[in-house]
């Protein structure tokens, strides 16, 4: 299943490519209106009257014109939609459809540079499924799959769509950017994602499991590298494995000192 993530970054050479298009079925359009002009006036002689030759013109190149831009317009279409496809490929993790993690870093960074000009809190959490291992071991690789998919997907539904962005990380790790939320609220999406992974049976081929995930949480502040917060995530998650797992840790907000 694909969650049709893709970096919305502007192409820019999508207007060189308009351009050229149009430039093209112009230029050969009017090259064939000449050509079939010249074929007519040997046929049947340059019309006499200026208002006639000029009518022939028109007719003649909208009849090239018309046809042209209407094949040329469905390669455009065709050829528009494979780079589309193959940007997709690029940004998006084959198993779960989720951004890997080159796409979430380019998304990640944009969201950074937005929030140098507002005021919006940003967190980043990494969570990592547990005890992942024993899955495959119990259950095989293909079913395991299935598990990371089925995480995916819950993990999706429970976000704000195009505002939160969701990543695979690598392997059973996953990355989140919570957009205009503080610490204590990252804290709460992320308590109300890991209780319903834990409590949604994963049945496959009759078999039904249940897996529970572990949650770090650290904030993006102004002027600290996506790298920084990251880390900073990854400690935290390494706590709640630490603590027992099925836990959200988040570093602690900073508090105003009156
Ligand atoms: P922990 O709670 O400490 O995270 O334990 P864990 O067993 O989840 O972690 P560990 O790193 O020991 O094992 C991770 C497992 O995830 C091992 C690896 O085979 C499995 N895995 C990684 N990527 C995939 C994948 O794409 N598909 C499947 N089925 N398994 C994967
Ligand atoms: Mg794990
Ligand atoms: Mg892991």
């Amino acid at each position: 299943m694909s969650h049709n993530y893709r970096l919305e970054q502007a192409d820019p050479n999508s207007a060189v490519r308009a351009l050229s298009f149009f430039g093209f079925v112009i230029v050969a359009a009017l090259s064939l209106a000449i050509i079939f002009a010249i074929i007519f006036s040997s046929y049947f002689g340059t019309p006499r009257d200026q208002s006639d030759f000029m009518m022939m013109t028109i007719i003649i190149t909208a009849c090239v014109a018309g046809p042209m831009g209407a094949i040329a317009a469905q390669n455009q279409y065709r050829v528009d939609r494979y780079h589309a496809t193959l940007e997709a490929m690029a940004s998006t993790d084959p198993l779960t459809g989720l951004l890997n993690r080159r796409a979430f870093k380019v998304l990640a960074n944009e969201e950074i540079s937005r929030m140098q000009r507002t005021d919006h809190g940003v967190c980043i959490v990494t969570f990592d499924i547990d005890n992942f291992k024993q899955v495959n071991d119990a259950h095989g690789h293909a079913f395991g799959d299935r598990v990371l998919t089925s995480i995916a997907n819950i993990s999706h539904a429970a976000l704000r769509g195009p505002f939160d962005r969701l990543g695979r990380w690598g392997g059973e790790e996953f990355v989140i950017l919570l957009t205009n939320v503080n610490v204590d609220q990252a804290q709460s999406v992320c308590e109300r994602l890991r209780e319903r992974i834990a409590s949604t049976d994963l049945t496959f081929n009759g078999t039904t499991v249940r897996v529970t995930a572990s949650f770090g949480i650290a904030p993006l502040t102004k002027g600290c590298r996506l790298e920084e917060s990251l880390e900073a995530a990854d400690q935290m998650l390494y706590r709640a494995k630490s603590a027992g797992r099925n836990k959200v840790m988040s570093v602690a907000p900073l508090k105003s000192v009156a």
